[in-house]
């Protein structure tokens, strides 16, 4: 196979500005995100396993979504009400993979809902062994005098809260063998001025990956973390980042430019396969060089 060059194996030039309400759209992004649609190619890694991925309609969770749905595994997905119309393109494309798809949508801020998705998730898979909590708000605040009581705590709801009961409600199903997935981020580490809320959730999210990782490890189920570093999604355009940010979005990291979901599934598929057999408790850096320790 031919080498490619990472600094242009996917787009490196500037990005227009372009705003839209949160949560925000993937399919009216421009460029659209490239979430694995024409390249991902599945080798029966995941054969006949469930799993249930939130913020599934789109970036990161999306490229998931395909990449597990091409590996042999049926999915649910949670997403946020308005973004039904990227949820229905995502069916779409894992029905295409011959595997069933079940769409989930609700609020992650409300307790209820995000135990009763997982239960919902579990009775119509008819089972659950991958669980992806990787839904997340991201509101950028310069002055942490302005930033509004509303907007920690729903920042908190979605990213770490809704992960806590999700994991909750989860442990009544999940048998040995299952796995467990973040998404937190460099922000985890490396906290910027502008996302002091948002980071504080991220840095939460690694706490939890080892704590459970110690306290899951006798029943044989495993949790990780991924800390992603600047990728291009409608997070980022929905309040993610000040507009002046995007256009130079990612092209201070070491690999010059922001990187693609699709860029990260094969981690997600290799934590969620039986080959992470020895796995977990750990954070999985993929940042485009910036490093996370
Ligand atoms: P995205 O906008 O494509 O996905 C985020 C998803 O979160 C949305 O699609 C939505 O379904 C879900 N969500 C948000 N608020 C919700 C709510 N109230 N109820 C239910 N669902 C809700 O963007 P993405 O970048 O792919 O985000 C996925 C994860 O990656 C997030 O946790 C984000 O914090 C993390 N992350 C992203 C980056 C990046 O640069 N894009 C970097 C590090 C970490
Ligand atoms: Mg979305």
């Amino acid at each position: 196979m031919k080498n490619e060059n990472p600094l242009n194996q996917y787009y490196a030039g500037k990005f227009e500005k372009q705003l839209q309400p949160y949560p925000g759209l993937q399919s009216k992004m421009n460029p659209v995100p490239d979430t694995g649609e024409n390249t991902y190619q599945g080798a029966n890694k995941l054969v006949g396993k469930k799993a249930f991925v939130t913020g599934g309609d789109s970036g990161i969770g999306r490229a998931a979504v395909i990449a597990y749905a091409r590996e042999g595994a049926d999915v649910a997905i949670n997403y946020h009400p308005d973004e039904e119309v990227d949820a229905q393109e995502v069916k779409e494309i894992v029905e295409k993979a011959g595997r069933k798809c079940i769409l989930l949508p609700g609020d992650l801020r409300e307790e209820n809902f995000a135990k009763e998705v997982v239960k919902k998730a579990f009775n119509e898979l008819g089972g659950l062994d991958i669980l992806v909590l990787n839904a997340g708000m991201q509101q950028y605040e310069l002055d942490i005098q302005k930033l509004s009581a509303t907007q920690l705590r729903d920042t908190f709801e979605v990213n770490v809260f809704s992960v806590v009961f999700a994991i909750q409600e989860a442990l009544n199903y999940l048998g040995a063998g299952a796995s467990i997935i973040l998404t937190s981020s460099i922000q985890g580490v490396k906290p910027s001025a502008h996302l002091v809320d948002y980071a504080m959730t991220k840095s939460c999210l690694i706490s939890i990956t080892k704590s459970l990782a110690e306290q899951l490890g006798e029943k044989g189920i495993r949790i990780n973390a991924i800390a992603p570093g600047p990728i291009w999604t409608a997070l980022q355009i929905s309040g993610g980042q000040p507009q002046e940010s995007i256009p130079e979005f990612g092209q201070d990291q070491p690999l010059q430019r922001a990187g693609q979901p699709a860029e990260l599934a094969s981690v997600y598929v290799l934590l969620a396969s039986n080959e992470a057999s020895y796995i977990t408790g750990q954070v999985y850096g993929i940042t485009g060089g910036a490093p996370i320790n």
